[in-house]
């Protein structure tokens, strides 16, 4: 790495970047072009044996691959959920990847382990969890790379806590809990960690109860599983569940979880970004019942991918699970396990980036008053955009909107056409992102097809919000939906 070759050739890079975030919302969100197997027609068959100048691999990326992207970064990009990119978050990564240095142990790079401790502790405190969750409080915080990342590390944690009570036969009789809102990621990781797959329990929930949990359907279903000589081992509790954004009440549940020696996650991943407004900290009343919480800010935090933070009350835990010590390690831990932290042990994966310093500039950036203002200007967005769908009795917004996610459809216009009402939402779905003009995607709630505006791009502001409006109505009056009129 020459240092002038590596200024000289950033440089390119950072104006290409820049140029593509001023026109990105001159492109389809959703690529018209991208055909499975093009991009490999487009393409040589092996590497050049001889470098090209960086240039020319620009011009290759402007022509061959920026024309079939989805562009996640469009200010009218409002499926799946949010995956912010921010400037801080850039000049972060740039730090980060620039110094690439890997803090897998302490002593692998002082400094980068000790940033991720002051960072999962300053986030923290900004989401409002109980003191428990900080190093100074028992507990403690890692940054992983995702949600699913830190649910099977969880998982592992709860597994082994409970086998080294019952002996490792009893993997069988574990028996992991979610709904049937929770993400799928939760099934994959007990499956991971050799939860039998009959134990793995999708718990309904309704309208009645916004699509949360109810205590008491998860007492049912444990007190069921326990006469039947089963042990319960885990349940996930969501804040923000991906479908609609239903809140699982975690007091409630922790206490059921207490009673039962469960463990109790709280999966934030979307919503967690919320917590840091004080209107929205009711969602996590009771997460000093939980045992471990986890949220991505890579989704709704302005850090560019991939940053997720997990909390646990017991680090001791974790590590148990997850700690190895091979020989070729053991130089780089000389400050003693009880001393320092060796985040290897508290995920999967040995090598690791420097995370935390993205998370740390994103955070010194914008300061907390200004993240909270971010937040609020998309509820805002998403609350004008939920009044106005109410208000135009086509359409049906068809659970509460809780943060900035709004799961909306065209009404039935009579009983019992649910088929064809069904039928419709879906060409409505196909024709606004056949537009190109904005990308949603859907879900499947109480056998509703629904679509979701999920509002929280970085770019978006109120008028890309109400354009994608005047698209839906179109598209709507196109698929046959009766005129209001
Ligand atoms: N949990 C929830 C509630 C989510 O919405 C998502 C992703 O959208 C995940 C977990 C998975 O997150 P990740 O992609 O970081 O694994």
């Amino acid at each position: 790495l020459d240092p002038k070759t590596f200024a000289a050739e950033s440089r390119p890079v950072i104006d290409f970047l820049s140029g593509y975030y001023r026109d990105v919302d001159k492109y389809a969100v959703r690529s018209a072009a991208a055909e499975p197997g093009r991009i490999r027609t487009l393409l040589p068959d092996t590497p050049p044996e001889h470098g090209d100048p960086v240039d020319v691999i620009l011009e290759d990326v402007r022509r061959h691959i920026v024309p079939e992207l989805t562009h996640w970064q469009s200010p009218n990009f409002f499926a799946y959920f949010p995956m912010n990119a921010s400037t801080a978050g850039f000049a972060g990564e740039m730090l980060s990847t620039g110094l690439n240095v890997v803090p897998f142990a302490w002593a692998a790079s002082p400094a980068a382990t000790e940033l991720e401790g002051v960072v999962v502790d300053w986030m923290c405190k900004l989401v409002g969890l109980p003191d428990r969750f900080l190093f100074s409080g028992g507990g403690g915080g890692v940054l992983h790379g995702s949600t699913c990342e830190a649910v099977v590390c969880t998982l592992a944690a709860a597994r082994d806590r409970a086998l080294s009570r019952l002996g490792h036969e009893a993997i069988l009789r574990l028996v992991v809990y979610a709904s049937d809102q929770s993400h799928s990621t939760f099934q994959k990781g007990a499956r991971i960690i050799g939860i039998p797959p009959s134990n793995f329990r999708v718990i309904p929930t309704s309208a009645a109860s916004g699509y949360g949990l109810t205590a008491d359907s998860v007492q049912g279903v444990v007190e069921a599983d326990v006469a039947s000589g089963l042990v319960p081992l885990y349940l996930c509790a969501t804040i923000g569940t991906t479908g609609v954004g239903a809140v699982d009440p975690v007091r409630q549940l922790g206490e059921v979880t207490r009673r039962h020696g469960m463990w109790l996650h709280v999966d934030a991943a979307y919503a967690g970004s919320a917590l840091i407004c004080p209107e929205f900290q009711d969602c996590i009343d009771g997460a000093e019942l939980a045992d471990s919480v986890s949220m991505n800010p890579h989704k709704w935090f302005l850090t560019n991918m991939d940053c997720c933070c997990l909390w646990v009350a017991s680090p001791a835990l974790l590590t148990s699970a997850l700690s190895s010590n091979p020989e070729y390690l053991n130089n780089v831990s000389e400050g003693g396990a009880d001393q320092v932290i060796d985040y290897k042990d508290w995920q999967i994966a040995l090598s690791r980036p420097f995370r935390a310093m993205k998370l740390w500039v994103v955070l010194r950036r914008y300061g907390a008053a200004g993240m909270r203002a971010y937040i609020r200007r998309h509820v805002e967005m998403a609350k004008w955009f939920e009044r106005t769908v109410s208000a135009d009795e086509r359409f049906e917004v068809v659970t509460p909107r809780r943060f900035s996610l709004v799961a909306f459809r065209l009404r039935p216009r009579h009983e019992g056409d649910h088929h064809a009402v069904d039928a419709m939402n879906r060409k409505l779905l196909v024709a606004i992102n056949a537009s190109g003009r904005v990308f949603m995607t859907h879900f499947v709630v109480d056998n509703k097809f629904v679509v979701r505006m999920a509002v929280g791009g970085a770019m978006t502001q109120m008028r890309h919000v109400q354009d994608a409006w005047e698209l839906v109505k179109e598209k709507a009056k196109e698929v046959g939906a009766l005129p209001t009129e």
